[in-house]
């Protein structure tokens, strides 16, 4: 297609699907470019519209568009927007009578877009149906995945270049809102592609106010502060725990508040996302797991209580703040405590090489694997009973498996089907069972010969199927059946991993980890940490801190952050003003700097000591007061 064609291809498709005007500034070229066969990589801020950047060029160029996404919610929300604009979408997810249903329809042409996750491109299913499809376009996005120098690696991502050996003529689109040049410059060797089809654009949003505050107790100064703050906000707390008591907290002192984290049922977080996103609450304590994907256009605050773990993800959350371009605040708080604990919680990310060969050695024990041996039965593990003997917290536990695993010496199974539970029959030894081959009545048989004087026992899906001949999935199902009916009780263990041996168990005294499995990685989380508490410490404009972690573009003081607002002498004049002229009686302390913005009052605290130091004004119990000229 000529460049003028396209460009008004482009435009009249802009118009009609999405009823915009005109493409932002920055989406321009990486829409041309992919639109005309151009592979792509781009860097584009959050909220500035990436999901265009690959829809739009996938509608021009026909055919089928695949789109690798890391989250199940976000596929669900981009399908169900695309749908609302009347475009063919679809996430392949769901149980297999789904998957085939959408694949056959993605292989007679009846779809625009396929979403799936990269584990998804290992399924029979899906590489069955693959040669079928007219892949024309293939977007990833929230691409930071896949490079390990990024905040947030997902290993599956490292599959997702098998699409361009099943269609070399499709265009490859890759999307983040968060990357360093390196990590840029890795997605495009991971990928493939040409460094040249890099696309960046200023990560500046001029309207977000970052503040950091070190000063007094973080809890305390949230509280005071929540109340000031107007419209809708989000809690970045570190916890699933954290978040419920700070919604809890917030809700204590009047302010409409909920939380929201991993841990909760898919519909409680569905019906909470809602009621933040629509206004009805206006406060929601989250962890990270909130937000990805979420497009709220007016959320005027976000507070962090201790810093995230870099400024990747911190810009990612903050940056959820004022999609609508307005003004909107992004506090950071750091108080000593919250320090202490990241820095502990860090330390858990990277056991000790003592640590991990201690867990080696008890999920031997736990699997009695001898050493030499490969056994072909998988070990299911008890996570927290391989923490307890060899002395470390459970997420030292975690973290040393993921680094097994990552080294080879382990294949990890997270959330096996065949996890380890207990099963309580409530059926009783009397109802009857149809003498029939159905899994439901022959699982119920066994159990109720078993399951005597209603015990619960330990078993799994897996164990069962081979007591009885039947497929793990069967037992699954007719377990959940009986579940349904009442007449069973499935207790699942909390912590459900389970571990392949890929090869001969060794001495856990000879395990070792290569550089790029744990050194390189522990630096490069080192330097990232670095980074966050330089932001943190800086006395510089903050968002040009970030201008310049996230490129090398030239850069200039955002004028709104608390550094660039700050002012000594000014400050110094204003405090002895309110002290003479409000205050003449003297005020507590506390209270005068709390009538400072959050990023000032630390210094604002240092004004207070250096007048006091100089004689200006001096201090009654917690009050100060300002002496009197003739005093
Ligand atoms: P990102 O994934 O980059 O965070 P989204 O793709 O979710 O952002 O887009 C954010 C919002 O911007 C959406 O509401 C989208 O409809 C809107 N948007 C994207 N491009 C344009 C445009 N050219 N004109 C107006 N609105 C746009
Ligand atoms: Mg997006």
């Amino acid at each position: 297609m000529p460049q003028t064609d396209s460009k008004s291809t482009i435009n009249s498709t802009l118009k009609k699907i999405w009823g915009f005007d005109e493409l932002r500034k920055f989406q321009v070229a990486p829409i041309s470019a992919l639109t005309s066969g151009t592979d792509v990589i781009a860097l584009l801020p959050t909220g500035g519209g990436k999901s265009l950047c690959f829809q739009l060029p996938a509608l021009v160029r026909g055919g089928l568009c695949i789109v690798i996404s890391p989250l199940i919610a976000l596929m669900e929300d981009q399908t169900n927007q695309l749908k609302l604009l009347g475009a063919r979408a679809a996430s392949l997810t769901g149980d297999r009578k789904n998957i085939d249903r959408i694949l056959n329809n993605a292989s007679v042409g009846a779809l625009d877009f396929l979403y799936l996750s990269p584990e998804r491109l290992k399924d029979p299913l899906f590489i069955a149906q693959a040669p079928l499809l007219d892949v024309r376009t293939i977007a990833i996005d929230e691409a930071h995945c896949i490079s390990q120098w990024g905040h947030d690696f997902r290993p599956e991502f490292r599959n997702i270049s098998v699409l361009k050996s099943y269609y070399p003529t499709a265009v490859l689109g890759a999307y983040t809102a968060t990357a360093t040049n390196e990590v840029l410059a890795d997605i495009a060797t991971q990928l493939k592609i040409d460094s040249g089809c890099i696309h960046t654009t200023s990560m500046r949003r001029q309207n977000l106010e970052f503040e950091v505050s070190t000063w007094g107790d973080t809890e305390e100064e949230i509280l005071l502060l929540a109340r000031e703050l107007k419209g809708s906000g989000l809690v970045y707390v570190k916890t699933r725990n954290d978040a419920d008591r700070w919604a809890t907290r917030l809700s204590s002192v009047g302010l409409c508040a909920t939380s929201f984290h991993a841990g909760l049922e898919k519909n409680i977080k569905q019906k909470r996302q809602r009621d933040w996103i629509s206004g009805k609450v206006s406060i929601m304590a989250c962890t990270s797991a909130f937000g990805m994907g979420i497009d709220k256009p007016n959320v005027r605050w976000i507070l962090h209580v201790g810093a995230p773990a870099n400024l990747e993800s911190y810009v990612q959350e903050a940056g959820r703040a004022g999609r609508d371009g307005n003004p909107s605040r992004c506090i950071l708080f750091q108080g000593a405590r919250d320090l202490k604990k990241s820095e502990a919680r860090n330390k858990e990310m990277f056991p000790s090489l003592k640590t991990i060969q201690n867990i080696y050695q008890s999920l031997a024990n736990q699997g009695k694997v001898a050493i030499g041996d490969t056994p072909i039965d998988p070990t299911n593990i008890d996570i927290k009973e391989s923490a307890k003997n060899s002395g470390c917290t459970t997420s030292e536990a975690l973290a040393s498996l993921a680094f097994l695993n990552s080294a080879g010496h382990i294949d990890l199974i997270k959330n096996p089907r065949s996890s380890l539970g207990k099963v309580k029959w409530l059926g009783g030894r009397n109802s009857i069972v149809n003498e029939t081959t159905h899994p439901t009545d022959i699982l119920a048989s066994h159990l109720m010969r078993i399951g005597l004087d209603m015990e619960p026992i330990s078993t799994s899906a897996k164990k069962l199927g081979s007591e009885l001949g039947l497929a793990e999935h069967v037992i699954d199902s007719a377990s959940r059946t009986l579940d349904a009916q009442g007449r069973l009780e499935w207790m699942p263990q909390a912590a459900e991993y389970e571990v392949v041996w890929p090869s001969g168990r060794i001495n856990a005294k000879k395990i070792t980890l290569p550089s790029s499995v744990y050194a390189d990685r522990k630096d490069s989380a080192d330097k990232k940490w670095s980074a966050i508490q330089s932001f943190i410490s800086t006395e510089g404009c903050r968002s040009e801190l970030l201008d310049l972690y996230f490129s090398d573009d030239p850069v200039s003081p955002c004028g709104v952050c608390d550094n660039c607002t700050w002012s000594s002498s000014k400050t110094e004049e204003k405090v002895l003003s309110m002290l003479r002229k409000t205050h003449p009686e003297g005020v507590d302390a506390f209270n005068l700097i709390r009538k400072f913005k959050a990023g000032h009052k630390g210094a604002v605290s240092n004004i207070l000591r250096k007048l006091l130091d100089g004689g200006k004004i001096r201090t009654k119990g917690t009050d100060v007061y300002v002496i009197s000229p003739n005093e």
